[in-house]
């Protein structure tokens, strides 16, 4: 069913997210019809422009973005009732403007007084913006069945744990936690999604799911792509920040937690948000002990040359920020005492690929000991999140012959051979689950710090350590060699990165 009709605000209209993506996934949920008839866009931006120019640069946008083919009738119905405040963020002014266009655009497109306003801006923005919205009552909500008012922030959500918190109470000073939903991409993608669907809709692997089977966890989010031209921004945040507390801690989170009575926000929001809580916090000492990090260096990936993270653009040159990190997490409950989370993440690396690989524990008796049966491969269930989104199941299958020797074989199930998935930016589940109230792919308040307390001995022990401890690994290799230690010791290994 369609959403409810609503006036959907852009800080930041003029910006790469709202044009790259946005737009297209709007055009995407107009597309399948789940976007409200009743529908109006509002952009706010410095830059100058009238609501015409503003029309003409969504459309522009669209063509150059979507993600399938445009009918421009349906384009225009888009952009019908749109309109563009210019005016900085930080001038009351601004939003009395915002107000006076809101209320006249409601009366001609009918969208009810429901408002999503989307900050597709700066972080350092998201408090300001929360603030001057309240200040001339736009974001208020009255007792349920009168407007909703939503605010869309997008990540990071701080930069350390004082930072989130210190924005959290900034946001819940002015709007209520139900009004607050803090985007992250990761949780749009369906191969995310689904890891829901995988453990609680199959009988079949909730019974194993714990301690007694499961060796451990690898959690592996490698990138080819190099810092680019967001250096300046990458060198102050570092892969751990950037990458781990959000995307890598919310796939932990998903394997992690416990089956929620129902499937609904705030249970599996909570049992989320436990699971994070269940995660040892570790001395920085023992951070240091268990955690590798590292730097690229000049090398090819893709057949490309790449320059040194220290020579790119925008980078300090003697920068000591890491662009990899591999972590080895605890989780303190009943289901997984003792089984190890190995996390790891890294830019410039060899292949691109993000996936869950759950290894189980070995029969427990090797009745093969004594054959011509040298070796027997592992037991691993991967959940493939890109490319290639799918599930293996790999397991140890015998060579036939007659002489008895096993090999590890793989049954795969490939989203792309079963359903009919059209191209989409990830963003169209996300931005209809706003409309529609649903903050199940949502992070609360106390799962984002929740996140960021288990982060922070690692972030305080690299700092001071500084150069002393930080590896390096060339450009297209599978990242620093120190990290394979992490998992040797505790006679482990990661799955090759190809
Ligand atoms: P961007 O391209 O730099 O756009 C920023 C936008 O904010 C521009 O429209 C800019 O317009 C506006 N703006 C900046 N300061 C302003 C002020 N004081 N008052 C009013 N408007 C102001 O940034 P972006 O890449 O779209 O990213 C936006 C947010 O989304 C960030 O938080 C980012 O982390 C997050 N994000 C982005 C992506 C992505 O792929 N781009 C993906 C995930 C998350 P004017 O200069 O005209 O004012």
């Amino acid at each position: 069913p369609a959403a409810d009709p609503c006036c959907f605000v852009i800080f930041g209209a003029s910006g790469d997210l709202t044009s790259r993506l946005l737009l297209p996934a709007l055009y995407n949920l107009a597309a399948t019809g789940l976007l409200p008839e009743r529908f109006a866009i509002v952009g706010v931006a410095r830059s100058v422009r009238t609501a015409d120019e503003f029309r003409e640069d969504l459309l522009t946008a669209l063509k150059g973005h979507a993600t399938r083919e445009v009918d421009p009738d349906l384009a225009q119905r888009l952009v019908a009732h749109v309109a563009y405040v210019s005016g900085s963020i930080d001038d009351g002014g601004t939003f009395l403007q915002l107000k006076a266009v809101l209320e006249e655009l409601e009366a001609t497109a009918g969208t009810d007084g429901n408002r999503l306003f989307y900050l597709a801006m700066p972080p350092d923005t998201f408090e300001p913006i929360a603030r001057h919205l309240a200040r001339a009552s736009l974001s208020e909500e009255g007792p349920s069945g009168t407007p909703w008012r939503r605010v869309v922030v997008e990540k990071p959500f701080g930069t350390d744990l004082a930072s989130a918190r210190a924005l959290n109470q900034a946001l819940l000073e002015v709007l209520v936690e139900d009004q607050i939903y803090r985007i992250d991409h990761y949780l749009g993608k369906e191969t995310v999604q689904n890891i829901l669907l995988l453990r609680f809709a199959n009988g079949l692997f909730e019974p194993i799911w714990n301690r007694d089977h499961i060796d451990h966890v690898q959690i592996t989010v490698a990138e080819t792509v190099n810092v680019g031209r967001r250096g300046r921004f990458y060198d102050r945040t570092g892969a751990l920040r950037d990458m781990v507390p959000n995307h890598l801690f919310q796939l932990l989170a998903l394997i992690a937690m416990e089956p929620p009575a129902r499937f609904e926000a705030e249970r599996v929001r909570n049992a989320k948000a436990e699971a994070l809580a269940a995660i040892r916090i570790p001395s920085e000492a023992e951070a240091l002990a268990n955690s590798v990090r590292g730097q690229y260096r000049a090398g090819r990936v893709n057949d490309e040359a790449v320059v040194a993270y220290r020579d790119a653009e925008h980078v300090a040159p003697g920068s000591t920020t890491e662009t990899y990190a591999a972590l080895r997490l605890e989780i303190d409950n009943w289901r997984w005492a003792g089984v190890p989370f190995y996390l790891r993440t890294g830019k410039a690396l060899t292949a691109r690929r993000t996936e869950v690989a759950i290894k189980f524990k070995q029969a427990p008796i090797s009745m093969f000991e004594q054959t011509s049966v040298d070796r027997l491969g592992q037991n691993f269930l991967v959940l493939r999140i890109q490319p290639n989104e799918g599930i293996t199941l790999r397991f140890n299958a015998k060579v036939p012959g007659p002489v008895l020797a096993a090999e590890s074989v793989d049954m795969t199930f490939k989203y792309k051979d079963h359903f009919d998935v059209a191209p989409s930016t990830g963003y169209e589940t996300l931005i209809y689950d706003c409309m529609t109230g649903d903050a199940l792919h949502f992070q609360r308040a106390d799962g984002v710090e929740a996140g960021w307390a288990i982060v922070q001995p690692f972030l305080d022990a690299w700092a001071k350590a500084g150069a002393r401890g930080l590896e390096y690994y060339p450009a297209g290799s599978s990242g620093p060699e120190e990290a394979g230690f992490l998992l040797a010791r505790d006679g482990r290994r990661w799955r090759i990165i190809e």
